[in-house]
């Protein structure tokens, strides 16, 4: 399907790079456009290959008839010209994580999980129970190892636990996964999707050409995603914080199948949200006959995924917690729930005018938001309406330092911007560092 064609790919980065060496093996003609510069070393080893490198801003006009696939970025918006001018020319638009699919060998056991947020925590967890299970598995997609880089390593019947952003659920079409884990749904990236209708439909295909062998692993708290998933055709499992589904959180420990398989107090990592990501590894691996045992093993060590809540360190009796993976207001409300002790909360980032009124029930225990960023100023127009204090200044470092002056012995000092990076930073991950980095310096 992918030998000796002309391709067209929308955006380089570090999943283009990878679909373009894989490509460039099979005799294909590749031509990637980008409108901002790429990493050099990568650039000229592309060009060593064969494939051409343009970097405009004009992407449509190097497009045309005797291109067989456009491989579209996922950050690229599907109203963007290019995009149309390859409808209108019938060109099919796939992307890096369907074309890999096309190269896997045969019978991979395919566990996909996506959602609005829990998406990196389950899939790294799937990931370790399956390791500690001591069968052959990969780990890939959305988690920042783009899935044609593994496509060398897979072998038949080995196992891939793959992150998928709805992002790339939208240029998905052949792809099928023995297992689908659809974690929850809020309305975030209405400003990509337009409509949460949209969004949620998006999130649906993570079930395409399911049959009863597939498995679906469902949220039943979540009435917006019972709702989506009604009428699939994959077997359906449950799991629950509230009803006796097929795992559920009783009397503070998690059961399966009515057995009980760990108490709560002995998992690292804390919190109903954790829980509910937990019970989703469970049901995943469980159909490959997981036991208790090493479900317990795994779980007594992890620690969680970085820039997640990620405990950084306790300076004279203040705990300094990175949650900068926490991008919209909902992964906010959800850090704040794990407090009940004094927390000064660093709040700030890329303004996409969204509201953080959702925030006002979760702030009993903040004692002050430190607001930094591009948001800064409507965040203090925020704290000022529900009477909370708080400081406004332009950078995290600032922000960091600011609230070390002012904290007490005994206070949380909490990183969970509610906002994307993007305004500062290349990425969150980056932003999470220099919290790290700042906090190191402190005495
Ligand atoms: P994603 O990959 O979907 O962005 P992560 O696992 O990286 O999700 O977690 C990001 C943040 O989302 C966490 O710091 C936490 O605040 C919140 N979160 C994690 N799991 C859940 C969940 N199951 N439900 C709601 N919020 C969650």
């Amino acid at each position: 399907m992918f030998s000796d064609k002309k391709i067209y790919m929308m955006g380089m980065a570090r999943s283009g790079y990878e679909a373009a060496k894989l490509l460039s093996q099979y005799g294909n003609e590749i031509v990637i456009t980008d409108g901002k510069e790429q990493d050099l070393n990568q650039v000229s080893e592309l060009e060593s290959l064969g494939v051409q490198v343009i970097i405009t801003s004009h992407q449509e006009n190097y497009l045309n008839e005797t291109f067989d696939y456009v491989i579209k970025n996922p950050g690229i918006r599907f109203d963007m010209p290019c995009i149309k001018k390859a409808e209108e020319l019938g060109i099919p638009v796939i992307n890096e994580v369907e074309l890999a699919f096309h190269f896997l060998p045969k019978n991979v056991h395919i566990i996909a999980v996506t959602g609005s947020n829990g998406k990196t925590t389950t899939t790294t967890l799937i990931y370790e129970f399956l390791r500690a299970m001591g069968v052959p598995v990969h780990l890939g997609g959305n988690i920042g190892f783009p899935m044609c880089s593994l496509i060398y390593d897979i072998k038949e019947n080995d196992y891939l636990v793959l992150e998928v952003s709805a992002q790339q659920l939208h240029d998905m079409y052949d792809f099928k996964t023995e297992v689908s884990v659809l974690t929850n749904l809020t309305p975030v990236h209405l400003d990509f999707f337009g409509t949460y209708e949209y969004y949620q439909s998006m999130k649906k295909k993570i079930f395409n050409h399911h049959d009863k062998q597939c498995l679906a692993i469902i949220n039943m708290d979540d009435k917006v995603e019972m709702e989506l998933t009604s009428d699939i055709s994959s077997t359906k499992q449950y799991f629950s914080l509230q009803n006796e589904a097929q795992v559920y959180l009783r009397d503070d420990a998690i059961y399966y199948g009515g057995e009980k398989v760990i108490d709560v107090n002995d998992i690292r990592v804390q919190g109903n949200h954790n829980y509910q990501n937990i019970m989703c590894a469970i049901l995943a691996t469980k159909r490959f006959g997981i036991e208790n045992e090493t479900i317990k093993e795994v779980l007594m060590q992890f620690a969680g995924v970085e820039h997640r809540m990620e405990f950084v360190s306790k300076i004279n009796g203040r705990e300094f917690y990175n949650d900068s993976k926490a991008t919209n207001v909902k992964s906010t409300e959800i850090a704040l729930g794990a407090f009940k002790r004094p927390v000064i909360l660093l709040l700030g980032g890329l303004d996409r005018g969204h509201s953080f009124d959702d925030l006002k029930d979760d702030m009993d225990y903040v004692k002050c938001v430190i607001c930094y960023g591009e948001t800064k100023d409507r965040i203090k127009t925020f704290c000022d309406s529900i009477h909370v204090d708080s400081n406004v200044v332009n950078t995290l470092e600032e922000a960091i330092k600011v609230a070390y002056h002012i904290s007490e012995d005994g206070d949380v000092i909490l990183l969970s911007p509610a906002c994307a990076s993007w305004d500062q930073y290349k990425c969150f991950e980056d932003r999470g560092n220099e919290f790290k980095r700042v906090v190191d310096t402190l005495e």
